[in-house]
């Protein structure tokens, strides 16, 4: 295993990566002040795998219709899957309302503060648990995505691409962390973002970089990834593409429908026929007792 470099004369890399977010930081309406951790917890959730921009007016809106999570844990599933709407991995809705109903029934209707109660909650794992303590609640936290993981490679480790997710990870985040607890907090942030913006998955904007001059994977020569290929994911004809048409088809019915209304999602029937198997394994969709489908009740 690769240990961390020897930190270099000046202002440790965590303290650059800090003040560099004071300047290149997004405007992101749950980074504000007074936004509470449930605002945090459903924009996290939300945010794994789905960019931004789409997360933006969805997360408002959500926040709007369910203020706490016991108002989330009173909705119906079919409520929660449309206001999902096109976000993606729709069962992250079923599992963040699942979420919001535990917090509600154990917490009091209070997010908890506690990374373990967090992890003890439906569908919340490492990442989500440290990014609500962190950001909801103001903890010293290494939070680590996939963004995280890449900077850390390189930078930390002089590797191109980040290896597998593994324990170490929280530990290689931790350490690069100034001391200051407050800017600690700052930097669990700020690593994210830089990671968002600038070092950025396939080449790195290293001339944009504030930590350009202290980058292992630079200072070694910026050697080639030399793993196996990264897998690049498509999107067009895969089940998940099926099942999102089947989705919206059902999103946009007032009542239930049967299976000649859900041919216009896909042409080929074996694959629309797994697609709408697995939506109603997931919870996604239910059929009734006269074999009509609907979003579940
Ligand atoms: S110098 Fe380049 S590779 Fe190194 S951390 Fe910055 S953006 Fe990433």
């Amino acid at each position: 295993m690769t240990s961390l470099p020897t930190r270099p004369p000046g202002p440790d890399v965590g303290d650059v990566v800090v003040d560099w977010f004071a300047t290149a930081a997004r405007d992101l309406p749950w980074r504000r002040p007074g936004v509470d951790a449930w605002a945090v917890l459903v924009s996290e959730v939300m945010l794994q795998q789905t960019p931004v921009a789409r997360v933006e007016p969805v997360w408002r809106e959500w926040l709007e219709r369910w203020p706490t999570p016991s108002a989330l844990a009173a909705a119906s599933p079919a409520e929660v899957i449309r206001a999902w709407g096109k976000l993606g991995y729709p069962r992250r809705a079923l599992r963040l309302r699942d979420a919001a109903a535990a917090i509600a029934e154990r917490h009091g209707d209070v997010v908890p503060a506690d990374v373990t109660a967090l992890e003890a909650l439906p569908g919340i794992g490492t990442y989500t648990a440290r990014a609500v303590a962190c950001f909801g609640y103001g903890q010293r936290q290494p939070v680590v995505d996939t963004n995280v993981r890449r900077v850390v490679a390189r930078l930390a480790h002089g590797r191109a691409e980040a290896a597998p997710a593994r324990a170490a990870d929280l530990s290689d985040v931790a350490a690069l962390a100034p001391d200051d607890d407050a800017r600690a907090v700052r930097f669990s942030v700020a690593v994210m973002e830089l990671g968002a913006l600038v070092c950025v998955a396939g080449t790195p904007r290293c001339g944009a970089c504030p930590v350009r001059d202290r980058c292992a994977w630079r200072l070694a020569g910026s050697p080639p990834h030399d793993g196996p290929a990264r897998r690049v994911q498509k999107f067009a004809g895969t089940d998940r593409q099926v099942r999102g048409r089947l989705l919206d088809i059902l999103r946009a019915a007032s009542e239930p429908v049967d299976a000649a209304a859900l041919e216009p999602a896909w042409d080929d029937a074996v694959q629309r026929s797994r697609c709408l198997d697995s939506l109603l394994a997931d919870g996604l969709v239910e059929q009734t007792e006269d074999d009509l489908f609907q979003l579940p009740g």
